[in-house]
């Protein structure tokens, strides 16, 4: 990455739970915590449907909730329908999303993190990178404040489905299976 002393003073750094007791510089990591429960509400929403348990929700920095989804591949039938997305559209227009925070119960695929650099939404609040590390790193590169909580409610949660049904999770992560789900 190049860099310059502007951007150096933006953060280019993924800021880890672990790395307590050092603060990050913006976002409150205990409010982040707590804003978590809603986007594990929708992952485990979507685990009573039968769906992939992914949740997430938009928020305005000061804790505002504008919006919440789920992946729902399965109950849609519609592979567009990440968790990032529903939430992303379920919170309507907004001319600035600067201030908002997308918080996703796992690292975000390609697919999201494009969403969060098209709109320029200013922060991102990872539940866990264990069970996928999608593109949260790229995105700090690009001055998006990024803190991953490792959550292990989030990690159960999804690595749990990801056990009993491997065929369907490759097909959400666009990776070659030929198990049988
Ligand atoms: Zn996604």
């Amino acid at each position: 990455m190049v860099t310059n002393g502007t951007e150096s003073t933006r953060g280019d750094q993924v800021w880890r739970a672990g790395d307590r007791p050092h603060r990050h510089p913006r976002l409150d990591v205990d409010a982040a915590q707590r804003l978590l429960e809603v986007a594990i509400e929708e992952a485990r929403a979507g685990l009573a449907e039968g769906g992939i348990p992914i949740g997430a929700a938009l928020f305005h920095r000061d804790g505002t909730l504008l919006g919440r989804g789920r992946n729902r591949r399965v109950q849609d039938g519609d592979p567009s329908v990440h968790a990032e997305t529903a939430a992303f559209r379920d919170a309507g227009r907004r001319r600035d999303y600067a201030d908002c925070v997308m918080v996703t119960t796992l690292s975000p695929c390609w697919y999201c993190s494009g969403l969060v650099r098209q709109f320029g939404i200013g922060g991102v609040v990872v539940g866990e990178d264990r069970t996928f590390s999608g593109g949260h790193e790229w995105l700090a590169e690009h001055g998006v404040e990024v803190v991953v909580l490792d959550d292990p409610s989030c990690t159960e949660l999804l690595g749990g489905f990801v056990a009993a049904h491997p065929a369907l999770w490759h097909e959400d992560i666009g990776v070659e299976d030929r198990t049988e789900d």
